[in-house]
This record gives C-alpha cells, structure tokens and sequence, in this order.
C-alpha cells in the first residue's frame, strides 16, 4: 500500500516527540508500505518566526514572510530523515521545490495547483521514507508561498490525491474528530465518522484540527481522511463522503475568534454600491464573511461584513483609499468579536434549530450581533470575551452527549 502521514507540530515538538513519529512511521514502512510523510514546523517555531518578523517590522513584505516561515517545516523534515537514520530506516527530506508543489501567486495564502511527484516516485521505487515539508510551494516566479495557517494538512491531501494514496492519515494532538474542540468543550464526544461537507464547514468555521483547503481538497479528489493521534492507538476519525451511521440533528460546535468587523456607514442608497465594494476587496485576495445591509434611511445604508483578523490591516489601508468614491460618512471596526457555529446536515428541514441557539444565548445572557445561515448550519457574531461560554451553551442545549 501507499500510505501519506500527516504529523502536525506538537506531535515533532523536540526529540523525543520526532523519535516516537519516527518509530510510528518505521512501523508503517516494516510492514511492507511506501510511505510519504509530510510534517509540520516543529511545536510553537511559526508563531516564533512571526514575532521574530514582527520585531524588525510593523508589515513585512508577505514574499519575505514566506520565505522566513517555510523554514519550520525544513527543519522538522531534515531531523525527521535524521531520526529514521537513526533507527536504522533509509529516508530523504524534500522541500517543495524539489517536490514541484505549485501554488497560485498569492503569499502567506496561496492555493495548491499542482504537483509534480516524479521525485518522490523515485524515493519510494529506491525504497526510501520520504519526509515532505508541509505548508509550503513555489509560485510561477520561483517564489517560495505559504498556503496559510494549519496547511500542512493540505500538503498532505494534496500529495495523497496526486500520488493515489491508499491511505491518508493526519496524526495530532487529539484523538480525532470532536463535536466541539475538546479543550474548550470538556463534555466532547469523539465523532467516529464525518461526511466532507459537514467537515468542510466545521473547519472553515475555526475547528482547526483540519485546514478547511484539505477538506476540500479531500472532496474533489475522494480522498478517505483519519484524524488520529500521534501519541496514542486510539481509532480516530474518518473524514469521507457518505457515512453509514445514523446522522445526528447537528455534528459539531466551532468557534472563531480570529475575526474581525468591519462597518461602513452612510452609503449612498443606490444600485452598484455593494458591487463596487465588494469587487474591490475581492481583487485584493479578501475574503468576507458574514455581510449585513442594513435598511436604507434618509437616502443612505450601512453595510457590515466580517474578515479574517489577519486582513484587518490590508482592509483598512482599503477602505481608506476609497471611502470618497463610497461616498462613506464613517467606518468603524471591532476586533473583540468571535463567530461560534452549529454543523449538521440533519438541520436542513429542522426549523427548531435556529431557535435552540437562540435561545441558549437568551439563557446565558450573551447578546447576538450578527446571525448567518446556510443549509447545514447557523453561525452567531458576539463578544470574543463570550465565546467559550457560548460553545458550552450550545453543545449542551443540543444534547451532543450521550
Ligand atoms: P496540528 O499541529 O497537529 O496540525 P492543530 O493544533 O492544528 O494540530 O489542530 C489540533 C487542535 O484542534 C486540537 O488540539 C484541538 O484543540 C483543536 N480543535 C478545534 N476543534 C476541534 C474539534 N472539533 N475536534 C478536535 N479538535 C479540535
Ligand atoms: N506550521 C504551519 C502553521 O503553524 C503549518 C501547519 O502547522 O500546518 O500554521
Ligand atoms: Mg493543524
């Protein structure tokens, strides 16, 4: 078999964690498999390089910023061959470069387009471990990119789709899958198995065991996801198309409180207005997510949306250079403000759902700023400071406990 393995950083965070990877993966290639593992930097070192960044500059150049953090994912691959030598295994490190994972131009976020795994091939028919960095590309200028935060787990997608895989698994610090992250919610339940799109939704709305590109990922090439942990032999979770098991009203709980809002008040009420400002933000790689209008007064709106914190700077240096052809009277943003999301593919017909939330947010006294729906969930805007509260709330209003 062709098995890809995923370690995420805790699970190579010094050397007796990458002596425990390395035996986990000496037992996968024992038993006769090619194996590709692709890694992460190694414990907090992304964060570290960020602050390291942030020392010298206010806002680095983001091609800079790439080329500063995908030398995590370097070091963990070179120790990893390291250890398994070690260990008496062969192995060889590659970087994305040597890998030919091409990506889209855009730095600190780019997309996978394509890989070219002829050198890898060659590693497994000489018998080698192949240790790949994740995170990282290259884009059509023979720049190193970065595919955002958690993207190693779309590395690993991405080189199971292209290789064929039979297996892709995704070691970490959890045992898999939770209705709500475990270390918020202590009442979460393992999920044993999860279709790709309530998945999709659960990442994307801030459970970060998953990158929400891998899911997609995942999705479009049909590739059979577990989620398990690095450190113990438990089950994990399987990540697939159809489940057989008895769906539940709602799957999971997430929260988001890397978000912020952004509000533009005063437009005037005519047609256009929503076009022009959201085609500006999209050609600058913005992503929005819940929008608001408000009802038009006295000839003008407001209009409201929320962004990645992250984008909060690029936004305002945004807004700032158009707010004369918006003809905006004023802007207002807050960043003390988190999304928390109910997931489930049960809800579509189920008009109670909506509601249950609600009304757990009446009981706990937390107030609601912003509500979203779509067919397989409902997301709420409130205080950052509320958000723990109101994931405990939630999961227990809808019973995710047996
Ligand atoms: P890795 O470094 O292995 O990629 P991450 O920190 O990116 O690990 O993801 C694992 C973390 O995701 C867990 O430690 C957990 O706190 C968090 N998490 C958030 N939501 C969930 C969920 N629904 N189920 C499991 N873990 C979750
Ligand atoms: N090292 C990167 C990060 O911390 C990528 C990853 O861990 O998946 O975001
Ligand atoms: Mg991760």
């Amino acid at each position: 078999m062709l098995i890809v393995q995923k370690f995420g950083g805790s699970s190579v965070a010094n050397a007796e964690r990458i002596f425990n990877v390395a035996q986990r993966i000496a037992e996968t290639y024992k038993e006769g498999n090619d194996v590709v593992v692709v890694l992460s930097a190694q414990g907090d070192t992304t964060d570290d390089l960020i602050t390291k960044a942030k020392e010298i500059s206010k806002k680095p150049s983001k091609r800079e910023m790439d080329m500063l953090l995908s030398t995590g994912e370097q070091q963990s691959v070179a120790l990893m061959a390291m250890a398994l030598a070690e260990l008496g295994y062969p192995a060889t490190s590659l970087n994305a470069y040597q890998v030919g994972m091409m990506t889209t131009s855009t730095y600190m976020n780019a997309r996978l387009k394509k890989i070219k795994p002829d050198r890898i091939r060659r590693e497994l028919d000489r018998k080698n471990i192949v240790l790949v960095t994740g995170f990282q590309g290259m884009n059509r200028f023979d720049d190193i990119t970065t595919l955002g935060r958690g993207g190693s787990d779309t590395t690993a997608v991405a080189i199971a789709a292209a290789l064929h895989a039979d297996k892709c698994e995704i070691y970490t610090d959890v045992d898999g899958v939770y209705t709500a992250d475990p270390r918020v919610v202590k009442d979460a339940k393992k999920i044993e198995e999860i279709t790709y799109d309530e998945m999709l939704e659960l990442a994307s709305l801030g459970a970060k065991v998953l990158h929400n590109r891998s899911v997609e990922l995942a999705k479009k090439y049909n590739v059979e996801l577990v989620v398990r942990s690095s450190l113990t032999r438990a089950e994990g979770t399987v990540v697939k198309e159809v489940c057989k098991m008895e769906r539940m009203l709602i799957s999971g709980v997430a929260g988001d409180d890397e978000i912020a809002r952004v509000s533009l008040i005063g437009i005037e009420d005519t047609p256009g207005k929503a076009f022009d400002i959201f085609t500006t933000l999209a050609k600058k790689n913005i992503n929005v997510d819940i929008i608001l209008q408000s009802i038009g007064r006295d000839g003008t709106k407001d209009i409201s949306f929320t962004v990645a914190d992250t984008a909060l700077t690029d936004v305002k240096e945004i807004v700032a250079t158009h707010m004369d052809r918006w003809g905006l009277k004023d802007v207002d943003y807050n960043e003390n403000l988190a999304k928390v999301s109910v997931v489930g593919a049960g809800m579509v017909a189920n008009a109670g759902v909506a509601s249950k939330m609600f009304e757990a947010m009446y009981d706990t006294n937390i107030n609601i700023h912003m509500i979203s729906t779509s067919e397989i969930k409902i997301s709420i805007l409130i205080d950052k400071k509320d958000m723990h509260k109101a994931m405990n709330a939630i999961h227990d209003a809808f019973q995710l406990v047996d």
